[in-house]
């Protein structure tokens, strides 16, 4: 097929550039490189601008007459979103706007977007989160990416673009044969952070806030390796060219693990002690985030391998490790 892929360069958008690479599709990689790494693009051809240059853009999309768009460019930090809001709903929610209204314009009918569990805020009792749970994100990078969601399905309605949006939960580790990793310059994820204390390149790290309603009192996410999150892509691609609907999946293994728990298995796994402080809350974070996990298994048949804290962990650190 013939794909345009924003965001390629990135930690997921490469993963999935890798498979579908690896199956033969003509792909276009739209990226800035404002995060990504042009090391990171094994397949396809690049074109370096950024969404919002929208002439650009529409000159493209209208030449190569893509037969999918998947759509990951964009900013994913929490703590960042609430300081600066403004850059949140520009590349989220405005640069999407633009995608969709030019692939709805120039027939690219098949939409997959990146979303994310932090639309559900904690809105789901205890912290399970469906589908159908409420919609109450509680930071503005679970607000930008509410109102992509939503200009998808009102648009879906009315033309022939249908979309999956995966909402993605917590995306670790690295690819199982290191061709691509997590390379974010001043990462803030848990276990990007964790592995850079285990390799030496920091000297320890906090952890954010322990009085959570938890089992622990620490945050519970659910870790999802990020080559078992890129076949969900396949999928969902497979999923729109055969079935021509919609859908809106959740992409996590369906159980979690606190802060805690985590650190403790980076330590254990790697062999590497390293400090750990406990300090307070950061704006933003809800208390527990696991996904309700078998629609996306019955409406795509996505089948993960590698629902494992242990080999996230260790895919993550020697990743890392030969990163340095
Ligand atoms: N976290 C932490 N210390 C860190 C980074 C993250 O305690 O250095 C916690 C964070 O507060 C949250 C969990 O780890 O409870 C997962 O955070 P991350 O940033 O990895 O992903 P998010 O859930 O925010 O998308």
């Amino acid at each position: 097929m013939k794909i345009l892929l924003t965001g390629g360069a990135g930690y997921i958008g490469s993963h999935v550039l890798n498979l579908l690479g690896q199956d033969g599709h003509d792909i276009v990689v739209v990226d800035n490189l404002s995060t990504g790494r042009k090391e990171a693009l094994l397949y396809g051809r690049h074109e370096e601008f950024n969404l919002e240059e929208t002439e650009r853009l529409e000159e493209l999309i209208k030449k190569e007459k893509f037969q999918a768009c998947l759509h990951f460019a964009g900013s994913i930090i929490v703590p960042e979103s609430v300081e600066k809001p403004i850059k949140y709903y520009q590349n989220n929610t405005q640069n999407s706007l633009e995608l969709i209204r030019l692939c709805e314009k120039h027939g690219v009918h098949n939409f997959i977007f990146s979303s994310t569990a932090a639309l559900y805020g904690d809105s789901a009792t205890n912290g399970i989160c469906t589908e159908e749970s409420p919609l109450i994100p509680i930071n503005p990078y679970g607000r930008s990416k509410l109102m992509t969601e939503m200009m998808l399905e009102d648009t879906s309605k009315v033309t022939n673009l249908n979309y999956v949006a995966l909402r993605y939960f917590n995306v670790a580790g690295a690819n199982v044969d290191l061709k691509v990793g997590q390379c974010s310059p001043n990462a803030t994820h848990l276990i990007k952070i964790a592995s850079e204390c285990a390799t030496g390149k920091r000297p320890g790290m906090e952890i954010f806030g322990e009085d959570y309603d938890t089992k622990d009192g620490t945050c519970v996410r659910d870790y999802i390796h990020v080559d078992d999150l890129a076949q969900a892509h396949v999928d969902a691609l497979k999923f729109l060219v055969t079935k021509k609907e919609s859908a809106v999946l959740n992409c996590g293994y369906g159980h979690g693990y606190s802060v805690k728990e985590v650190v403790e298995t980076v330590k254990r796994v790697t062999g590497k002690d390293f400090e750990v402080k406990i300090t307070g809350r950061r704006a933003g974070d809800a208390g527990t985030l696991i996904s309700k996990a078998g629609k996306i298994r019955e409406v795509i048949g996505w089948t993960p391998k590698y629902d494992d804290l242990d080999l996230i962990v260790r895919t993550a650190f020697e990743w890392e490790a030969k990163l340095s």
